[in-house]
């Protein structure tokens, strides 16, 4: 047995089993790459599904992290902390609508916070009858009873109802059905920049304004979950900024703190002042050491973000070169958050055949290999993901590896 099925066998005798899992045991991780505890060397171009900005063991984060190890982990809440401080001003330097930043620890969470904060706004306004989400259909904001409510995918809700009450759903980046669900009850509409989760799908150019203006007429919030699509993954620090739109509220995680668990709220100082004292918490959030990480990922991710977008373009490149092979329909996205729909080959069976060329992604669903690899991706190592991926969707198409 090798070392692989020996803790693949443990792993199902122990964990609950809700993860859908390759069969991949990984150990180690250095910059792109990493290895499984067979010592089997991966490209890694999906990065913990768009969250290892900065790739694997980044000297820079071990430093931040061991230093602030040394000084001081975690004290509550009702304490302030410097690098909590330190991090709120540096993230609301690079995102100058924002004033007000809540720290929590992971997407859900982030979202959870909008969610909420959205209703108390109105609330505190006297207009509690304004507690109506918005969401989109096929749209992904985690798995808390409201998020999963607002998650627009129903094989996620399934077994868990009653889910939570005044949760609408609309077609994504569809205008017209936008403006007709927006009502005098609506506390926020909530809207991913690029459906993730679904496909890599991006919104429309013009709907993000719309969806400002549309808001910003009828008296509803608009919240940006930019939980995937944040920290430089998109090619600018928050997705939104390529339609220049600026949301009420926003979520960030993943990439935050290149996977040591950190989320922030961001807020304008309008909305964000109404979570008051003891109206929401995390014991957690704001935690000194995922600062301490977050701020050194804050400060890279600016620094490498022009040479991240070369790095970018020259895949996207090669990307759609493999469309002349008749196996891939389109490539989509933006920056390094791409979604590749394939045609006539499966997209797990594509997966499987580029593991054992040594590099791993993720299939959503049948048809599309999202590729979310680490900013700090070289060109060469772009041009490698291009040529193992080609690679596999050619033996996919053959009919075997
Ligand atoms: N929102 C989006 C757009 C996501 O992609 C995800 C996770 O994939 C979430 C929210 C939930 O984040 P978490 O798993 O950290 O709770």
């Amino acid at each position: 047995m090798t070392a692989t099925e020996n803790l693949i066998v443990r792993a199902n005798k122990v964990l609950t089993p809700n993860y859908r899992q390759v069969k991949v045991a990984l150990a180690r991780g250095e910059g792109c790459r990493v290895w499984d505890v067979d010592g089997r060397e991966y490209l890694d171009a999906i990065a913990g599904l768009a969250t290892c900005a900065l790739g694997h063991c980044h000297p820079a984060l071990i430093r931040a992290l061991e230093e602030q190890a040394r000084t001081l982990w975690h004290v509550s809440n009702i304490f302030y902390n410097e690098r909590q401080v330190e991090l709120a001003e540096a993230l609301l330097a690079a995102t100058p609508w924002a004033s007000r930043t809540f720290f929590c620890n992971s997407g859900a969470e982030a979202n959870e916070a909008q969610l909420k904060l959205a209703r108390k706004y109105h609330a505190d306004r006297g207009q509690p009858e304004r507690n109506e989400i918005v969401a989109c259909h096929d749209s992904f904001h985690g798995r808390t009873l409201f998020t999963v409510t607002c998650t627009g995918q129903q094989r996620y809700q399934r077994g868990f109802e009653p889910l939570v009450p005044g949760v609408r759903h609309i077609p994504y980046g569809e205008v017209g059905p936008l403006e007709e669900a927006l009502t005098p009850r609506t506390a926020a509409f909530i809207v991913e920049p690029i459906l993730g989760e679904a496909g890599v799908i991006p919104a429309p150019a013009g709907y993000l304004k719309a969806a400002r203006e549309l808001t910003r007429r009828t008296g509803a919030l608009l919240l940006f979950d930019e939980v995937q699509t944040g920290m430089g993954r998109t090619g600018k620090m928050w997705a939104h900024e390529w339609e220049g739109v600026t949301p009420d509220l926003m979520s960030s995680a993943k990439a935050i703190a290149n996977g040591y668990p950190m989320a922030a709220m961001l807020a304008t100082e309008e909305v964000g002042t109404h979570l008051t004292p003891g109206s929401h918490a995390s014991t957690f959030g704001g935690n000194a050491l995922g600062c301490s990480v977050a701020l050194a990922v804050l400060r890279e991710v600016q620094a490498i973000l022009p040479r991240a977008n070369e790095v970018a373009s020259r895949l996207w490149r090669q990307l759609e070169a493999l469309r002349e092979g008749g196996r891939v329909e389109e490539v989509r996205g933006r920056g390094l958050l791409i979604g590749i729909k394939l045609a006539g080959v499966s997209a797990p069976e594509v997966l499987a055949l580029a593991r054992e060329r040594g590099l791993i992604a993720n299939a959503i669903g049948d048809r599309v290999i999202r590729l979310a690899p680490p900013l700090i991706l070289a060109a060469e190592e772009a041009d490698e993901i291009a040529r193992r991926l080609g690679a596999a969707i050619a033996a996919a198409q053959e009919g075997g590896g």
